[in-house]
């Protein structure tokens, strides 16, 4: 075969394809020199991968969607080149119509040009490295029953430890404050409760270092406690225990440490890992002992954070002021915030007109884990929102806008969370291996006859993982928690109200409600049962010895062989072997008996063998095996 036939073949001129050979180290004098068939096979194949990889390579930056004219001018052509070629394959748009991605790529493509979406300018920044890190304050949250003493405990640190060192000592509330202590400083997030910490963590802030749970002395471990530790839990949050109330005189610390044991999570003293710490909120003994444990458990942690970069933080508190305006707080996680930047926060922006502390002082510029108030921005953003600094007016309002176009996508499409039916395919297609539950019952009996039940059901390749389980009503911080930790949500004899129902509607949450055990216990049954990895049964099918290896232009490297067990079938899995050793796992990809295609091959009959790899040689063995899927029951 001449070149110039090859190139002919090719859809390219003879010139082109002489300079390509060169390219691929495959020298040829001119368009009249020739080549046999393989090697022109093989030039064939060379010169697609060629092709493909310079296709590659040629990379032009579009924005997504993109119009015909907008594609046009990147791609150096007429709009009507390109909307002739549409209307050819039965496409009809107009100039200014946004197509499709694919489309786009697909003709793109076709004029050897690989399109890549611009990253985005939030993405850019987002980018940018962080480095010089140096320490930061650990950030802490306290969470636990209603009335055990959060805010008490807060107020206690914040009075001492603030108010009467500063100046004026003006404790306005804005969500979060850092104290200084002589060993360092900390951090609080005056937001106490769990839905708060959950709800931040569903919009992506996950900003607490330490979660300080405080439980009431008298009253010892509540339902709400165990939600508490739950979510501390599953945010993977490490947790400090304050027993606090211990100057009441039913104060009962050992009971509590006790119920703690129960619970996994075992004192210190009493042989386990958890930090527990006994204080009061009134008379401020054992503060000063939380206060260091704090400050110990962070330094073990070594909290590092950038304090150069342009700022990323998160929104702890926004509210709508009378005379200010919008006013947020915003807890700084990587770089500097000054006064006059620009910033995106959530879906708006600002130029930052002034920064103010816990204290009420105005304050010209925030680092790494302290938290500012910020005026100037065109809206008020939820907490967890993120806050980024950016370079100009001009970027501010494209990144807002296009974070409120998310936004705007988001609501109409929920983000689809695990559901019962979908599990088997979830662990086919994205190797799921738990499923996690968020258990609620009647009565304490209930949840523990229903939890065992689940816990008996076998399953070696699926583990049950139960996030929470607590006695009441299903609760939107359960909803909330199934959101972030992509759980379903189990009530067994307990009301759901329609709230919630609403809520978990929006969240893509499945919530379940039953009435009889042997029910549930059977739904989430045949759900573990599709979990289960189907188990393979492979059976022998027959034996084949290499006598020789030839070359086809086709279908490559064929190994001439004689069936010595058996028989061989096309589409099954070949074990290739050298001596004892499986050298090679493929499928018998070619069966040839001369030159036909064929689907068997019987014993002691010789045939061709493909199985996609060209180091195959004489005396190899190749073993053919079938493949059963069988989908496992469980007993
Ligand atoms: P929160 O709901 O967890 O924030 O609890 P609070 O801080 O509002 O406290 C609930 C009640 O317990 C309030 O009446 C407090 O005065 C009281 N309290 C909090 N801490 C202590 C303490 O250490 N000792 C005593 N005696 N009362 C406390």
């Amino acid at each position: 075969m001449r070149i110039h036939e090859l190139a002919k073949e090719l859809g390219i001129d003879s010139k082109q394809l002489i300079l390509k050979l060169k390219v691929l180290n495959f020298p040829v004098k001119n368009h009249m020199s020739s080549v046999d068939k393989e090697t022109a096979e093989i030039i064939k194949h060379e010169v697609g991968e060629l092709d493909k990889k310079e296709i590659e390579e040629n990379v032009v930056e579009v924005d997504f969607p993109i119009t015909v004219k907008d594609l046009a001018v990147k791609l150096n052509k007429k709009p009507s080149e390109l909307l002739t070629v549409f209307i050819k394959q039965g496409k009809f748009f107009t100039i200014n119509q946004n197509i499709d991605e694919s489309i786009a790529r697909d003709i793109a493509y076709s004029y050897k040009i690989n399109l890549r979406e611009k990253l985005s300018k939030e993405e850019e920044i987002l980018k940018i490295e962080s480095k010089n890190l140096t320490k930061r304050a650990p950030i802490i949250t306290l969470m636990g029953h209603i009335d055990h003493g959060k805010t008490s405990i807060l107020d206690y640190i914040r009075n001492s430890k603030v108010a009467e060192k500063e100046s004026g000592g003006i404790t306005q509330h804005m969500g979060a404050y850092q104290v200084a202590l002589d060993k360092g400083r900390v951090t609080f997030l005056d937001t106490p409760g769990h839905e708060t910490f959950t709800a931040m963590r569903a919009r992506g802030a996950d900003i607490t270092d330490i979660v300080v749970i405080v439980i009431d002395a008298d009253e010892g471990v509540k339902p709400q406690t165990i939600e508490a530790i739950d979510h501390a839990k599953a945010a993977q949050v490490p947790i400090i225990v304050a027993i606090n109330k211990i100057d009441r005189p039913n104060a009962n610390p050992d009971k509590v440490k006790q119920q703690l044991s129960k619970i996994e999570l075992v004192p210190e003293d009493w042989g386990g890992k958890t930090t527990t710490v006994a204080v009061s909120a009134k008379t401020g003994q054992g503060i000063n002992e939380l206060l260091d444990l704090i400050i110990l458990h962070a330094d073990m942690m070594e909290l590092k954070a950038d304090h150069v970069r342009p700022a990323i933080g998160v929104v702890v508190e926004a509210k709508l002021s009378k005379g200010r305006g919008s006013l947020a707080t915003v807890l700084i996680k990587e770089g500097i915030l000054k006064v006059g930047d620009f910033c995106v926060c959530g879906p708006y922006w600002a130029k930052i007109k002034a920064m103010h502390d816990d204290n009420g002082d105005r304050v010209q510029e925030a680092v790494a884990s302290y938290p500012v108030e910020i005026s100037g921005l065109n809206g008020v953003p939820n907490p967890g929102e993120q806050i980024l600094v950016v370079p100009d007016e001009k970027s501010a309002k494209e990144i807002a806008e296009k974070r409120r176009e998310k936004e705007r996508k988001k609501k109409l499409t929920p983000t689809a969370h695990l559901k019962l039916e979908d599990l088997y395919k979830k662990v086919k297609e994205e190797h799921l291996k738990q499923l996690k539950v968020i258990l609620k019952a009647d009565v304490g009996g209930t949840l523990e006859a229903v939890e065992g039940a689940l816990r008996k059901i076998p399953s070696q390749e699926v583990e049950l993982v139960i996030v929470h389980k607590g006695v009441g009503a299903v609760n939107s911080s359960d909803v909330l928690l199934a959101d972030v930790t992509d759980s379903i949500v189990v009530g067994f004899k307990v009301v759901i109200d329609s709230q919630v129902r609403e809520l978990a509607k929006k969240k893509g949450i499945e919530v379940r409600s039953y009435q009889i055990i042997y029910e549930l216990v059977d739904d989430v049954k045949a759900a573990v049962e599709g979990l289960l990895t189907p188990q393979i049964k492979r059976t022998f099918l027959g034996r084949a010895r290499v006598k020789t290896v030839f070359k086809l232009s086709k279908a490559g490297i064929i190994a001439g062989c004689m069936v010595e067990k058996g028989k061989i079938l096309r589409g099954k899995i070949a074990h290739l072997f050298r001596g004892n050793e499986v050298i090679f796992e493929g499928k018998i990809q070619t069966l040839k008996r001369f030159k036909e295609d064929v689907k068997e091959v019987i014993e002691g009959i010789e045939c061709g063998i493909s199985i996609g790899n060209d180091k195959i040689k004489e005396g190899d063995v190749i073993d053919v095996f079938n493949e059963e899927i069988i989908a496992r029951r469980l007993k």
